[in-house]
């Protein structure tokens, strides 16, 4: 899976990218990253990409045809007509059915605010999709695109073992079980005995009984409407 994103900070995101599983799975061509800088298609002398909004008000905006521009050379590096998300925080509330959907996309771009944002028209030209990671606001939306990408590709097949998915917070509508390593004693806490019992069916059955009960005191909106 392609993730090309427009942004001005490029080294933000390939630096927050470039470590651990989605550094190996990059490595290993499951997936590809890609930024495109913003600022490079700002098209005057001292590349300012910003400027200030119609009708008054605080801060700057990013102006329309840089981002256009940006995205005009991001669709030579695609092969196929790919959705692009605007990372807002007026946009639907990212979460993991999201991040699965996202998933069978071959291609995605993510166009990075900053500032007060970006002149509306742009948006209306290019953007397909609107997505906030939370309601807060960010600086910027490299943040948000850094996590929309860890969340999509741990999803691509082969980017992560496949099983280690299946038991994961969200994948069935319910929380993760708790999880001890060794040793068996630590803390002046003890691993609980099921887990030394080395009866798998117990182990199952402990597992999924710590998942809804966890989900039921942390999440209990997960459970009612068995959302992702
Ligand atoms: N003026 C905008 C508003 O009130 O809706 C907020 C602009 S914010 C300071 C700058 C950029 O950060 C946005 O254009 C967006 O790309 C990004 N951003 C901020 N909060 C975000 C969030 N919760 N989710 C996704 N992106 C966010």
């Amino acid at each position: 899976m392609t993730f090309v994103c427009l942004t001005l900070f490029p080294e933000m995101i390939m630096g927050g990218l470039c470590h651990s599983v989605i550094k190996r799975a990059a490595e290993r061509g499951a997936i590809d990253i890609r930024c495109v800088n913003i600022r490079d298609f700002a098209g005057n002398r001292h590349n300012t990409v910003d400027d200030y909004p119609y009708g008054g008000g605080a801060g700057m905006l990013i102006r329309a045809q840089p981002v256009y521009d940006a995205y005009q050379h991001a669709r030579t590096m695609l092969a196929t007509n790919a959705r692009v998300v605007y990372m807002t925080p007026q946009g639907r509330l990212f979460n993991q059915a999201e991040a699965r959907a996202l998933a069978t996309e071959p291609e995605l771009v993510l166009l990075c605010g900053h500032y007060e944002g970006i002149d509306e028209r742009v948006i209306e030209e290019i953007v397909t999709d609107e997505i906030s990671i939370g309601d807060y606001v960010l600086s910027g939306g490299e943040l948000a695109a850094m996590v929309v990408i860890d969340a999509v590709a741990r999803l691509v097949p082969g980017v992560i073992n496949e099983a280690s998915r299946q038991d994961e917070s969200f994948s069935g509508g319910l929380l993760e079980y708790p999880q001890y390593t060794r040793p068996a004693q630590c803390l002046g806490r003890c691993v609980p005995s099921v887990l030394l019992s080395g009866h798998h069916g117990n182990v199952e059955d402990w597992r999924e009984a710590q998942k809804r009960e966890r989900t039921r005191l942390r999440r209990p909106d997960l459970q009612e409407g068995r959302k992702p």
